[in-house]
């Protein structure tokens, strides 16, 4: 395969580049196979966030600077994107299939007449390489190599699985500031209000601590709040706990809930019904709490304890907190 030209589309949150956009520089590097690799980064006041991309290998910056691209809205993060690649002509594409990466991914590859490879958890071999990614909520795996005629291709990488490249402080390089000329946009966003969960971001918590029906209450989620505050961890929970109401929605993980891959993921008082399954299988290390022992959630976890949660996460808690804090 000759070299690729690659764009990375770099995700801000909060003023932070995201993780998942070192992971994609590490995707971009294999695919572009030694070609001009481009980090771009859209936003209000971004271009200081440059020199991170730089540590992650990228060769040039673009920031696109724009008040509208203060906060993503499709139309606005779309015309911005359009306007660097008809300038810069990239090969391949790479971004992160976060909940913007899902939304922006599909309209670029329409207006590129791009191939699209959404989703990709791995890449296998250096020269063309193989993507992975899964299919049927993670119960198989599909193989996607795009031909050399297929044309421009763009792909989005699920968070905490493509391992991000070491990081050089020292590497640095030229940031072109672009501006685009936003027009006709459908919906602004004038403000983005917070919820008040305080805790650790869930896509991309390395600790998981996840509650399902067996909860019981909304207070039944305390001992698991504790144990996630000893392990610095997010709580997650299962659709029964939502719908319950011992939980808010936000914290759900499955199929129509979040996708996560922690190295460490508790599945406490959770059957563990195929619908979880697929927001949190690929998980590294998954420890099961469950009362009854025929519960499916064994038969995926590393390490289950069967037994009441009630009895065993304030020791299990009490253990960690001798160890931890
Ligand atoms: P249950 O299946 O009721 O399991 C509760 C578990 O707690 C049991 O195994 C029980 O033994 C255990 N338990 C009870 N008391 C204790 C105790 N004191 N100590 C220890 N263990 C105890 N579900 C999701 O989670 N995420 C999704 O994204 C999702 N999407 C869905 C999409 C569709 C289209 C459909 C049809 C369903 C979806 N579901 C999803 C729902 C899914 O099918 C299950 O209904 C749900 O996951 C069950 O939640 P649960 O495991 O908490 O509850």
């Amino acid at each position: 395969m000759s070299a690729k030209k690659t764009i990375v589309l770099a995700e801000v949150k909060n003023g932070e580049l995201r993780n998942v956009s070192f992971e994609a520089i590490a995707a971009a590097k294999q695919l572009s196979n030694g070609g001009e690799l481009v980090g771009v980064v859209a936003g209000e006041s971004v271009q200081s966030l440059a020199g991170e991309l730089f540590a992650y290998g990228v060769d040039r910056v673009i920031a696109v600077e724009d008040a509208q691209l203060k906060h993503y809205t499709t139309d606005a993060y779309k015309q911005a994107y359009l306007q660097v690649f008809d300038k810069e002509k990239p090969e391949v594409v790479v971004l992160g299939h976060t909940s913007i990466g899902k939304d922006v991914s599909p309209r670029l590859a329409v207006k590129l007449d791009a191939a699209l490879i959404s989703d990709v958890i791995a890449l296998e071999g250096d020269e063309a390489p193989i993507m992975i990614r899964p299919i049927y909520s993670g119960k198989a795996f599909e193989k996607k190599q795009p031909a050399a005629e297929d044309g421009a291709l763009i792909v989005t990488i699920r968070p905490n699985n493509i391992v991000a490249g070491e990081k050089d402080e020292s590497a640095t390089g030229e940031v072109e500031v672009m501006s685009v000329d936003i027009t006709d946009l459908r919906a602004v966003v004038k403000e983005v209000v917070q919820k008040a969960t305080g805790g650790v971001d869930l896509s991309e918590a390395n600790v998981i601590v996840a509650g399902g029906r067996g909860v019981k209450s909304a207070d039944g989620f305390k001992p698991l709040q504790e144990l996630a505050d000893v392990l610095g961890a997010a709580v997650g929970a299962s659709r029964g706990a939502c719908d319950a109401e011992y939980c808010d929605y936000s914290l759900q993980i499955g199929q129509t809930g979040k996708v996560v891959t922690p190295d460490l993921y508790f599945a406490i008082g959770l059957s563990g019904a195929i619908q979880h399954l697929a927001g949190m299988s690929n998980s590294k290390v998954i420890v099961a709490i469950n009362k009854d022992p025929e519960a499916p959630i064994f038969e995926i976890a590393d390490y289950g304890i069967v037994g009441d949660l009630f009895d065993i996460v304030p020791l299990l808690t009490e253990e960690l907190k001798a160890v931890l804090v």
